[in-house]
């Protein structure tokens, strides 16, 4: 008895089957490869690290863990970085929750301690790590060792708006000056238009803060923030 033959179909779908089959086996050796050799930094399903340089896959994973309550403080403890939760705390239309204070791992803030959101305090952390440390270094010599702010939590409304600011949900820092171990003091009022190192300074700070932070205005974004940069981590997008 003969062996029945095989219709066109069939043949077209086996051969189908086979590339797929190749296909799934050549993106298994890449997922392989890549886990093995490439730098954690650069892989999404590799947990995302403070003290990794900031990779290809690290802004997707900085968003996923600020977003999620338990994994915005393992990615802080992780890094070495303190955050003490403080309880819920509601004023009429303004509300803290999610919220901590910062303590050891990241330069100090003064007055020490303010309250932030947990997406917040990731930020500073990454900011303080990969922007403002380093351009201090780069650009001035020294090492920082505090950040001057005019506070995180204040119950309010947008300057001039009907919208509740981020600061009313203790999600937004102002930071007015750096401090420098060699004593020096670098002021948002006094040197971010200057042209010298500490104009060069602040203003790569400021850039350097839209990459972790929603919302970055400075002085050149207008005469309201001439004296600070505003940082937070709400729903909207600005660079400036
Ligand atoms: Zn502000």
């Amino acid at each position: 008895m003969r062996p029945p033959r095989s219709s066109p179909e069939s043949l077209a779908l086996a051969a189908v089957w086979a590339a797929l089959l190749d296909l799934a086996l050549v993106l298994i050796a890449v997922a392989w490869i890549a886990d093995a050799y490439a730098p954690p930094q650069d892989l999404p399903w590799k947990p995302l690290r403070l003290a990794d340089p900031p990779g290809l896959a690290t802004h997707m994973k900085f968003e996923r863990a600020a977003q999620d309550r338990r994994a915005c403080r393992a990615v802080l403890r992780e890094g070495g970085v303190g955050f003490w939760e403080v309880p819920i705390r509601v004023d009429g239309v303004c509300a803290v929750l999610n919220a901590g204070r910062l303590q050891g791992g990241v330069t100090p803030l003064r007055p020490a301690g303010p309250v932030m959101t947990c997406p917040q305090a990731l930020a500073y952390a990454f900011w303080d790590r990969h922007a403002l440390r380093p351009a201090a270094r780069e650009t001035l010599g020294a090492r920082v060792v505090e950040v001057g702010h005019y506070g995180t939590y204040a119950c309010r409304r947008v300057g001039g708006r009907d919208g509740l600011s981020e600061h009313a949900f203790a999600n937004a820092l102002d930071v007015a000056e750096v401090r420098l171990a060699d004593g020096r003091r670098v002021s948002v009022l006094k040197d971010f238009k200057s042209d010298g190192a500490n104009g060069v300074f602040l203003r790569r700070v400021r850039t350097g803060a839209c990459r972790w932070f929603h919302v970055t205005l400075s002085p050149d974004y207008n005469a309201a923030h001439r004296d600070h940069l505003h940082l937070d981590s709400g729903r909207y997008r600005v660079c400036r």
